[in-house]
């Protein structure tokens, strides 16, 4: 339990025993009626485990409300309270700051995304085959041919014949080359969720039962969101979405759709200007006739692209964070406002 739990018992036992006294071991693991404290960075991850852990957890989010989850620095009380935590919940590789802060805190409490699901790379991601949900997989189960489709620093050599070309690989390649957006594959979040819930009940088996049943009920909304992005874009005029950082592809993996980035999956990332005509060009060949944009990061790639192609832009959030002034949306609800601007953008029937 967190340490702000073990002071508010202390203080009632220091009263309790001058009258009778339930107050024994102060200690004891996982006691029930104190709540575990969970530590985020980003704000789906922040959902799950409020989800997950019921009214068993508090939840606190490193990044505040309206903030952009990559830019995020440490107060040294939130280092502190990374290292506090029963639980460290976050995404290895998508916020250096905490992924810092985990490791010079020891880490024992640490629970690492990465090390609940496979991420995918970018590159895999860019290659959009689609209809590979398998877990697991070896890494040869594109049939794509990556003609001219890699990534990184090696340069544009891609090609203008429809393939997956864009690799939105310069400049944010200090993440590493592990696409962290996992929570824009549903079933990636899943496998989180049963992931946050077995350390939740280890820790707290008094409530394992609870958890083993939120994390089901989070299945089942998740499950639901999938089933409506599959009928939702099954059939549209365009597959392809233009977006300002390269956060989507989990979701254009999974339903066939192709991202165009001109920026990595570092959303403070500059595209060059080179990399901005490219995407410009793509915009006109393809006839592309919007570009998306973000509620919370910098968007004026996006915006520029739209103005020199006369593309329409509408907003795709990525759901790193919940805007201050739409303190009511959640995961659920974003990802559903996503699912009809994406079907009105591509044209989907
Ligand atoms: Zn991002």
């Amino acid at each position: 339990m967190g340490r702000r739990s073990y002071v508010k018992a202390a203080a009632v036992c220091a009263v309790g025993i001058l009258t009778a006294s339930g107050c024994g071991g102060g200690g004891q693991e996982g006691g029930s009626g104190d709540r575990l404290s969970v530590v985020t960075g980003v704000y789906p991850l922040q959902w799950l485990a409020s989800q997950v852990g019921g009214d068993h957890v508090d939840v606190e989010n490193l990044a505040g409300p309206g903030t952009d989850p990559h830019e995020l620095e440490l107060a040294p009380r939130q280092i502190g309270s990374v290292g506090n935590a029963d639980v460290a919940f976050y995404i290895g590789g998508l916020q250096p700051a905490v992924d810092d802060a985990v490791s010079s805190q020891g880490g024992d409490n640490a629970l690492d995304v990465a090390d609940l699901v496979e991420l995918r790379t970018l590159e895999e991601n860019a290659g959009s085959s689609g209809h590979d949900h398998s877990e697991g997989e070896g890494g040869h189960d594109h049939g794509h041919e990556e003609s001219g489709g890699s990534a990184d620093e090696s340069g544009h050599e891609e090609g203008h014949d429809g393939g997956h070309e864009e690799s939105g690989g310069e400049g944010g390649h200090d993440h590493g080359e592990f696409d962290p957006h996992m929570w824009l594959d549903t079933e990636r979040f899943t496998a989180a969720a049963e992931g946050l819930a077995d350390r939740l009940s280890e820790i707290d088996p008094d409530h394992a039962s609870d958890y083993a049943a939120n994390a089901e009920s989070v299945t089942g909304t998740l499950g639901d969101i999938d089933t409506e992005y599959s009928e939702g874009l099954a059939e549209c005029d365009s597959r392809d979405i233009v977006v300002s950082h390269s956060a989507f592809g989990y979701l254009a993996h999974r339903y066939d759709l192709h991202q165009i980035s001109p920026t990595g999956v570092d959303s403070h990332a500059e595209p060059t200007p080179a990399r901005l005509a490219e995407v410009a060009e793509t915009v006109r060949e393809h006839d592309i006739g919007t570009v998306f944009t973000e509620p919370l990061s910098d968007s004026s790639a996006a915006e520029t692209i739209a103005s020199e192609t006369g593309a329409k832009t509408a907003v795709l959030d990525p759901v790193e964070g919940v805007a201050e002034k739409s303190p009511g949306d959640d995961y659920p609800s974003i990802m559903r406002a996503n699912l009809t601007t994406l079907t009105e953008a591509l044209g989907c029937s």
